[in-house]
């Protein structure tokens, strides 16, 4: 398999914690008592036709229900796959109300507004949901959007049981870091940075009471899962408790080193026309 192209990979990772997409891409499913929970729906409407479906026939869990498809955050990106899951199978679609607002104002998403889903399910922060033995648990995590979420969820591997964090975000975004000319000042792009840095902060305190180990991005290029896509070797994906840590030190460290380069007085950015 080659995993440079968009050729679809239908993969089991652990008991219950399966992956459907491309390298860059995909739906993370949790088989859970109550059916399946999704997390994320790609960067096409055909997401659903293309990928889910056919994914979910070659893994046998072609006649599970899906009760529930979590969105990380308002980009089009990780939501546009949504609105045909949500047709086919009247599952619920879950989003922060922050990312509802974001979802159709934001920039970031230019074109592909008329294609949002509709969001059936405002989750906020502190939310547990239970489904069966399984859990998802949401926390806000601002910074890369205003509604950006994280979600904790328990996996079982061979009797045990590991929690997860899909750390909802990444980029941060400013002046010279941006698809095309960044729209705000410069201070609003440090303020960003320095709440993502906070988030990281929040992210860790509950990783290290709650023995998080497993470290996930949506991207999984982003994060070891796309590793273990590769060499099908779990043990890339369960880094533990301390590699959950590394990998969110680095991001911590991405927002200091990002606000930095936002108030450089030496560099100059295009400035935004008409606002
Ligand atoms: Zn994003």
């Amino acid at each position: 398999m080659d995993l440079n192209n968009k050729e679809r990979i239908a993969i089991q990772i652990t008991d219950d914690y399966y992956y459907i997409g491309h390298p860059k891409e995909g739906f993370h499913i949790l088989r859970t008592d109550k059916g399946l929970v999704l997390f994320d729906s790609m960067d096409i409407p055909e997401a659903d036709e293309r990928y889910l479906i056919p994914g979910l026939a070659e893994l046998g869990l072609q006649d599970e229900p899906i009760n529930t498809l979590f969105l990380t955050h308002g980009h089009f990106d990780h939501y546009l796959g949504a609105d045909h899951v949500w047709r086919r199978t009247g599952c619920d679609v879950a989003l922060s109300r922050e990312d509802c607002i974001f979802m159709v104002s934001s920039l970031d998403n230019r074109d592909k507004n008329p294609l949002i889903p509709r969001i059936t399910r405002l989750v906020e922060d502190g939310e547990r949901f239970d489904f069966g033995s399984n859990y998802v648990y949401v926390m806000a995590a601002p910074g890369h959007t205003p509604g950006c979420l994280n979600y904790f969820f328990n996996v079982h591997d061979k009797g045990e049981e590991h929690v997860a964090v899909m750390f909802g975000g990444f980029g941060i975004f400013g002046p010279g870091h941006y698809p095309g000319v960044y729209p705000f000042s410069a201070q609003y792009a440090v303020e960003q940075a320095l709440i993502f840095a906070s988030t990281c902060v929040k992210t860790w305190e509950y990783c290290k009471e709650n023995r998080v180990d497993i470290y996930l991005n949506p991207h999984p290029h982003l994060c070891p899962l796309l590793k273990t896509l590769e060499t099908k070797d779990k043990n890339e994906l369960i880094v533990g408790t301390e590699g959950v840590r590394t990998w969110i030190v680095d991001r911590f460290e991405d927002c200091l080193r990002s606000a930095r380069g936002f108030t450089d007085i030496e560099r100059t950015y295009e400035e935004p026309k008409g606002c």
